[in-house]
């Protein structure tokens, strides 16, 4: 095994059983990410990016194929295993930012910290200095509707990068945003991978896949294109 690889997909499949009908929504997939690449993840509708997402970023197990991540064998965790790696390595960004929207902006951002066991002052200050982080410190006791859709995402970003995770993943982060607030995440993401985060986004822009440095294609659940730059 290469040691240095970050992460290091070997035959990976996710099949899904609906209606009756299997559906392989990973066919065999396999990926190796150094540490500190940023990488775009393009591909049609339904190629299975969502769901190689979802994988990565442990929320979601292969139903076979091998995966590790910074040398753990992450295909042979339990769900309380791939809770803690998750935890320990990975930020995550939706699309739909996923938000508490009860919650206030600190309270959301401290969310990851909760599984940790810190005092509350220090999940407090960190989820500020987060929130400081993307430029979001005077708006810190709003709640999800009082902020606009790039405010929202920048939360949500601010989240992912509270436990100050090795990785950064974030599935068509700008897919519900307008062209320049777009531009404006992306600079923040691409500030983020200049301060040495590894970051692996999915989008289908060519504009936002720009940013990135290496180009990954999906169809049909298999990598069909890897280039860089
Ligand atoms: P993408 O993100 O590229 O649009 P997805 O990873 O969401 O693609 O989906 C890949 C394939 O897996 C599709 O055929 C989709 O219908 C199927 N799929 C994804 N999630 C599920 C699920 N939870 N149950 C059943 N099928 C799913
Ligand atoms: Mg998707």
């Amino acid at each position: 095994m290469n040691e240095r690889a970050l992460i290091r997909l070997d035959q990976i499949e996710r099949r899904y059983l609906v209606g009756g009908e299997e559906v392989l929504a990973l066919a065999g997939l396999d990926l190796e990410i150094q540490r500190g690449e940023y990488v775009a993840i393009m591909g049609s509708s339904g190629s299975g990016k969502s769901t190689l997402m979802n994988v990565l970023g442990c929320l979601d197990s292969p139903t076979a194929g091998e995966y590790h991540l910074d040398g753990h064998a992450v295909h042979r965790l339990d769900d309380d295993g791939l809770a803690r790696i998750r935890n320990e390595k990975i930020g995550f960004v939706f699309q739909s930012f996923n938000l508490l929207p009860r919650q206030d902006a600190l309270a959301n951002v401290a969310l990851p910290l909760l599984y940790r066991n810190l005092p509350r002052a220090e999940r407090e200050r960190a989820a500020r200095a987060a929130l400081e982080k993307v430029q979001l410190g005077h708006r810190i006791g709003h709640k999800p509707s009082e902020l606009s859709g790039g405010q929202n995402q920048r939360v949500a970003i601010a989240r992912a990068l509270v436990a100050d995770p090795a990785i950064l993943l974030a599935d068509e982060p700008t897919g519900n945003l307008d062209s320049k607030t777009s531009q404006d995440i992306m600079g923040l993401f691409d500030q983020l991978h200049q301060q040495g985060r590894t970051l692996i986004l999915v989008t289908h822009e060519e504009d936002i896949a720009a940013h990135a440095h290496r180009r990954i294609r999906l169809s049909d659940g298999k990598v069909v294109e890897d280039s860089r730059r």
